[in-house]
């Protein structure tokens, strides 16, 4: 519900607030048996985090009324590729999406799916691991696309409404203020807003004011933005059939391929059923980590400035660099370690939360899980406006030290494709001194890399869920 800045929404809700409401059909029975209006919840940002945290509420039959505010005037459905792990893959199923996206997939190569890597930065490529992908393909254009035509009907949409701040003074309701002047209110805000979050900037200049001394409060002012990792990512689609003409054989055109070289690598796999393949270039420079980065987070540029940074590579990884003529740059930037997701009645998720580089295709995942995780406790019976903040802690304490790994274990697998982890140093030293492929070196890098990946497949968020709904239950019933 949006209000005109002289609307008088105050007054409004006030009046509103003090009338009896004897059995309204929205009206939700909490446990001290008290009747409640529906709770309001707001959803600043329409991605994939917000996105699916709608579809999730809708799927697990939160009692909530639900309005999403998106800057742009659409859902966007920008963008390049985007890996799904089967983690993410079963909420998928859960949430009725499989058949929609099993017919837009990739079909890589049957069951067996390798993903290859090869030392690249050298006239001769040298592959030195296969290990067995899970991991389904998409367009981000054609995922979003799904998510958009599955956002639940009753879901309320607001257009080109860019929040400001908040205000956040309980009992009152929440009040967001946008950038075109206008206000709206809500029970619960979730900030879905991205790495660049004004929720996350709100949350944490209120918990600054609140701070014990001015150190406390200048850490905690920095740690509402997000800071550059020295990485940049240039992406590119580029057509299967070009690729095919230059390259017949090329691994890219059948299942992912990593291209690796000091402080380089390129990706490429396929997307939209094959005709399409998805290509990002990375280029890290370690010294600029944590530093904030000045300029646009994403750029058109040019194929010469590409070409200067991988010069000589093998002829494979030459072939795709080849047909990524009109570059983007994407800075990565990245939340890494906030104490908290959470300030009383807001909660932040997906980039918001987490913004984490792309080494383990998990972004997006870890903002669906977010957003599960939430939606569930959100549907419990005993929410109502004072257990709010109860699910809403719940949710910080399940879901911030299991993203934060991922976080950290994202960081630690682009140190083995950038060659930069201890192994890979050696591995690096042991050629230059001796001339020869360290393959023994090569192998364990590789073995190293499977390893980190080991929990996208062999693990799933079912514990992670009900343990979140039993903690809530548990408070709930000792809070009396
Ligand atoms: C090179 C690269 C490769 C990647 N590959 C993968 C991958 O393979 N797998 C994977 O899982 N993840 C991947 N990711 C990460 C993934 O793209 C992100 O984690 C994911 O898109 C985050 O979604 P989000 O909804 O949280 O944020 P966003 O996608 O940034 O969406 C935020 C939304 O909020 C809106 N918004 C912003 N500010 C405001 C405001 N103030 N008011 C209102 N609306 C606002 C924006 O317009 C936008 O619609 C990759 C990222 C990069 C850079």
């Amino acid at each position: 519900m949006i209000h005109g800045e002289s609307s008088g929404w105050y007054a409004t809700y006030k009046a509103t607030a003090t009338l009896k409401v004897e059995r309204a059909p929205s009206a939700i029975y909490c446990n001290d048996m008290s009747i409640e209006k529906k709770l309001r919840v707001a959803i600043i940002g329409g991605g994939i985090a917000g996105l699916t945290f709608a579809i999730c509420l809708a799927k697990n039959n939160a009692n909530v009324d639900v309005d999403i505010y998106e800057s742009g005037p659409e859902f966007s459905t920008n963008g390049a590729g985007l890996g799904m792990w089967p983690r993410i893959w079963a909420i998928m199923k859960e949430l009725g999406l499989e058949e929609e996206l099993r017919r837009r997939s990739t079909a890589l190569t049957g069951d067996d799916r390798p993903f290859m890597y090869c030392k690249a930065d050298q006239a001769k490529g040298h592959v030195f691991a296969q290990s067995m992908s899970t991991m389904e393909p998409y367009h981000r254009a054609e995922f979003l696309q799904i998510l958009c035509e599955n956002a639940p009907k009753q879901l309320n949409k607001n257009f080109g409404k860019k929040l400001d701040h908040y205000v956040d003074n309980p009992p009152d309701p929440i009040i967001m203020h946008f950038r075109d002047g206008t206000t709206a209110s809500c029970d619960i805000l979730v900030g879905a807003d991205g790495v660049k979050s004004a929720v996350r900037r709100t949350m944490y200049n209120h918990l600054a004011d609140k701070a014990p001394d001015r150190e406390a409060a200048e850490a905690l002012r920095r740690e509402g933005s997000a800071t550059w990792t020295g990485q940049v990512a240039y992406r590119h689609l580029i057509s299967a059939d070009e690729l095919r003409k230059s390259c017949p054989d090329h691994p890219g055109l059948r299942q992912p391929i990593i291209f690796s070289g000091e402080n380089r690598y390129l990706i490429c796999y396929p997307i939209s059923q094959g005709r399409i393949v998805n290509c990002a270039a990375l280029v890290s420079q370690p010294q600029f980590a944590g530093t904030l980065y000045e300029g646009p987070s994403v750029s058109m540029t040019s194929q010469e400035e590409l070409l200067v940074l991988y010069k000589n590579w093998e002829p494979r990884a030459q072939a795709v660099l080849d047909l990524m003529v009109t570059p983007s740059k994407w800075v990565i930037n990245s939340v890494e370690s906030l104490p908290t997701f959470v300030a009383g009645r807001v909660a932040i998720l997906g980039d918001a939360a987490h913004a984490m580089t792309p080494h383990q295709a998990s972004g997006a995942g870890q903002a669906v899980e977010d957003a599960m995780v939430l939606s569930m406790l959100l549907a419990q019976r005993e929410l109502g406006r004072k257990t709010a903040p109860i699910a809403l802690q719940v949710y910080d304490e399940v879901r911030r030290p299991f993203t934060q790994s991922v976080v950290r274990g994202s960081l630690q697998t682009g140190k083995n494709y950038y060659f930069q982890s201890p192994l890979a140093q050696e591995m690096l030293r042991e050629l230059a001194k001796t001339g020869a492929m360290p393959t023994e070196l090569l192998n364990k890098i590789g073995d190293e890399t499977a390893e980190q990946l080991r929990w996208t497949w062999s693990t799933t968020i079912k514990g992670d869920q009900d343990y979140a709904v039993e903690m809530f239950k548990t408070r709930v019933a000792q809070r009396g």
